[in-house]
């Protein structure tokens, strides 16, 4: 009986359950390793794909791969949900662990950190951006404070126009302005009301007469 028991412990132990170092996913023609970004099948197709880290790659030996997988969620998905500030490229890094099959991946793609996504030149539709922690079980994000801007006093959504006042380097949404964003972009220079004194616009008419520089106006891409 002793022996019996141990027969069939060893057995098990031999399984040929193995990590992968990479895996390629034919139907796409894409390796992956763990630390990749990747987007997965969502159950429901009209749904956009899951986005989530590989965390470590599995063979079960009998010729079926598996993905140790950290979601990233969506704001949407989040208890709170989407918020104003919250980009269309955002996703949190959650706390929520899964194991699915290889075959799910439909691609890889890129998160960047919040820097290096509003520095980028072109946000490809596999470029998205995470600058939270995200538990899914209280809901709580990690940092749970964030720098605002404009007088909305609102954390920065890198899709939003915004323009700099020269004054006080505080960044401002051209509707909180009373602008419209084609008139934001063709701003030379600009003071919000707090720092419009007469030594600042002084200054801007003397800019003016030189046609020294364009405003900053952009969406604030360049910033950090
Ligand atoms: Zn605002
Ligand atoms: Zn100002």
């Amino acid at each position: 009986m002793c022996v019996c028991i141990v027969q069939q412990f060893m057995a098990k132990a031999r399984a040929p359950r193995r990590t992968l170092d990479s895996y390629t996913i034919k139907s796409i023609n894409k390796t992956i390793r763990a630390g990749d970004c990747v987007l997965m099948r969502p159950s429901d197709s009209s749904k956009p794909s899951y986005v989530a880290k590989v965390e470590k790659i599995e063979s079960d030996g009998r010729g079926s791969v598996k993905v140790h997988v950290r979601w990233y969620y969506r704001p949407e998905e989040s208890i709170g949900g989407r918020r104003q500030f919250h980009g269309s490229k955002e996703v949190f890094l959650s706390d929520h662990y899964d194991v699915q099959s290889a075959d799910t991946i439909e691609g890889k793609c890129t998160v960047h950190t919040f820097k290096s996504y509003t520095k980028l030149d072109a946000v490809g539709n596999d470029d998205f951006f995470c600058r939270f922690e995200y538990n899914s079980s209280t809901g709580a994000f990690n940092p749970d404070r964030v720098a605002v801007y404009c007088k909305c006093e609102m954390p920065y959504n890198p899709d939003d126009l915004m323009v700099q006042c020269e004054g006080c380097t505080d960044w401002f949404h051209p509707a909180c302005i009373d602008m419209t964003p084609e008139e934001a972009k063709r701003l030379e220079h600009f003071f919000c009301q707090n720092c419009s004194s007469e030594d600042q616009k002084k200054l801007l008419n003397s800019h003016n007469a030189s046609r020294h520089s364009d405003a900053k106006v952009d969406t604030k891409r360049r910033r950090r």
